[in-house]
């Protein structure tokens, strides 16, 4: 029987990528003009993905990327705009609003009253507990960990020796490691996959399953043949 769950946080309990998504628009707009570069999108990338082991996922991470990239290749008589630029952008992503995906609450109500469950998250801890409260999500949880990368050892460290599953929007990160530890992998994707989480679904694997919402990992976690529906 399944006795613990874990869920992951951005985009699957609310819209992250869209955040994001907004503040690299406003800064490669902005920034192509001043560097000549016909391509900031895909070098600013590049570099912040090679960055990722030193700075971490999230917004502090992601502000040090922007500062690399404007020292590196904005001219000099447009830094100063530039930095300007990242510390508004910057700001703006880490008080933005954190709204639950339509459904979310009322799968979380059902999830929380027949199992235990874990948030599971990676990125800045103090910016990811910031999203929870302000999510007002985290009633439903009975642990909160945030975690450098999602690793088969976090997942083992976290679910321990019982039967688990964890619900997720990435196959890299909630899937595939949470598989590799013996769990079940529910996989509810969002419209838009960040470039660092893309990686092939595992179909055909006997612990993975995919819903189009929260909802329906509920509703199958809760129906599971030997799943502890009505239990506290
Ligand atoms: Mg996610």
């Amino acid at each position: 029987m399944i006795q613990i769950v874990g869920v992951d946080a951005d985009d699957t309990l609310w819209d992250e990528a869209s955040a994001f998504d907004w503040a690299e628009t406003k800064f490669v707009d902005s920034v192509a003009s001043w560097c000549g570069d016909p391509d900031v999108r895909a070098h600013l990338r590049a570099l912040h993905y090679s960055l990722l082991d030193r700075v971490g996922y999230g917004p502090a991470g992601y502000r040090t990327a922007l500062r690399y990239f404007c020292d590196d290749r904005v001219p000099t008589q447009f830094r100063e705009a530039a930095a300007d630029l990242v510390q508004i952008i910057c700001d703006d992503l880490d008080k933005a609003a954190v709204a639950p995906l339509a459904g979310v609450e009322k799968a979380l109500e059902q999830l929380s009253r027949s199992f235990p469950l874990i948030l599971l998250s990676k990125g800045d801890e103090k910016h990811q507990r910031r999203k929870l409260e302000a999510s007002g999500l985290s009633w439903a949880f009975r642990d909160v960990r945030i975690v450098r990368e999602k690793t088969a050892s976090i997942y083992r460290e976290t679910f321990g020796d019982v039967p688990a599953a964890m619900i997720g929007n990435s196959i890299r990160s909630d899937i595939l490691p949470a598989l590799e530890a013996g769990a079940f992998g529910l996989y509810v994707p969002f419209h838009r996959t960040s470039p660092l989480e893309q990686a092939e679904p595992p179909l055909g694997h006997d612990r993975f399953r995919e819903f189009s919402t929260l909802q329906g990992a509920a509703d199958w976690l809760c129906a599971y043949p030997e799943g502890r529906q009505g239990q506290r």
